[in-house]
């Protein structure tokens, strides 16, 4: 496994991570052992958040004995100073450790997040605090909307990008991370398999491999999908044109049904929790139907308030039919039985 640089960090990462959102329904015994197993196959890049139920802790657990040989990343949904240093302490807490390599912001995806983040009394300040006292080594964020993205590259204050990115969303290849280049900030890929969306990693990791600076954090909670990337890594081939045009049908077939979470469709004024419910196929895929049905409840109960008035459709850039794909979406829901 090659080790590439996450930009101005200077930390040396594997060029494929380890995201630890599916490891989150398993039993802790089991979900150590999966970051175990991806640590033996050579992967030392492992991002969490501390949103992700017992996630920190297994990889915690799991990680203990090769603390030093590992980069940790772990993400904080607090904008205010004393809430991040509050999820400081909880993290490493969680993680056993005594430093967090990389300590993101996450899902900064608003102008006043940013703002408030950057604020005095913001969560950047807890960050610099934790960095002066060696809690927190390198400082970064994760966002899903690229206008926001861009503006928080532009202040030079972070030191790492994690976007969304897979051969559906491949708009940030363009100016976000030609940006966040100028700026040395290391790049990491949310989502390779567009959140379990797109089946074939063959596919997927083969477009990503056309950008090698950016380290994709693929969701595991199987040994089998490690090893299956890894060899992808290990044979290295381009894009095949038959692979090719495949990646062009099922562009054309998701590009109107895949919810890339920007949130322009947003607030809805008869309350109707749009990108929750947008994201339930997804989620189903990536965690267990009868977990992810459970976490989608309450957002699937705002369907029936959708009085089609058609103003989220007008909003959307991708032209989604939003009041016709959250009732296919509330209907998937009953079907899992929840
Ligand atoms: S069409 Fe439905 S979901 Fe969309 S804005 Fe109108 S009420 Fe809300
Ligand atoms: S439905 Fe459209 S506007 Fe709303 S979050 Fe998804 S892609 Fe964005």
């Amino acid at each position: 496994m090659k080790s590439i640089q996450l930009g101005k960090s200077g930390l040396m990462v594997s060029e494929i991570g380890f995201g630890g959102i599916p490891i989150i329904p398993l039993s802790h015994e089991a979900g150590v052992d999966v970051v175990r197993h991806c640590h033996a196959r050579g992967i030392t890049f492992f991002d969490t958040a501390n949103m992700y139920g017992n996630s920190e802790k297994m990889i915690g657990d799991a990680l203990a004995t090769v603390r030093k040989n590992v980069v940790i990343a772990t993400k904080t949904t607090r904008r205010d100073k004393a809430g991040a240093a509050e999820h400081i302490a909880l993290s490493l807490r969680n993680l056993k450790t005594d430093v967090i390599d990389l300590y993101q912001f996450h899902a900064v995806s608003k102008d006043e997040d940013l703002e408030t983040i950057l604020a005095p009394e913001g969560a950047m300040q807890a960050a610099r605090e934790a960095v002066a006292a060696g809690k927190i080594r390198h400082v970064g964020l994760s966002s899903h909307k690229i206008e926001v993205a861009l503006k928080a590259c532009r202040t030079g204050q972070f030191e790492t990008l994690q976007f969304p990115f897979n051969f559906i969303e491949n708009e940030p290849a363009g100016e976000l991370f030609k940006t966040a280049r100028g700026q040395n900030m290391g790049i990491i890929g949310m989502k390779p398999l567009g959140g379990g969306l797109l089946q074939k990693a063959a596919l997927c990791f083969k477009f990503l491999q056309q950008y090698p600076d950016v380290v994709p954090i693929p969701g595991i909670s199987q040994t089998a999908e490690i090893d299956e990337i890894i060899a992808l890594y290990d044979h290295r081939q381009p894009l095949s044109d038959k692979e090719k045009a495949e990646i062009e049908a099922i562009r054309a077939e998701l590009g109107n049904k895949f919810c890339h979470r920007c949130g322009y469709c947003q607030p809805c004024a008869q309350g109707v929790a749009i990108t929750e419910v947008m994201m339930f196929r997804s989620s189903a895929r990536r965690l267990s139907p009868k977990v992810a049905a459970a976490l989608s409840r309450k957002a699937m109960a705002t369907v029936d308030l959708c009085s089609n008035c058609g103003e989220c459709v007008e909003k959307c850039p991708y032209e989604l039919d939003i009041p016709v794909l959250i009732r296919e979406l509330k209907e998937l829901h009953a079907a899992l039985g929840a």
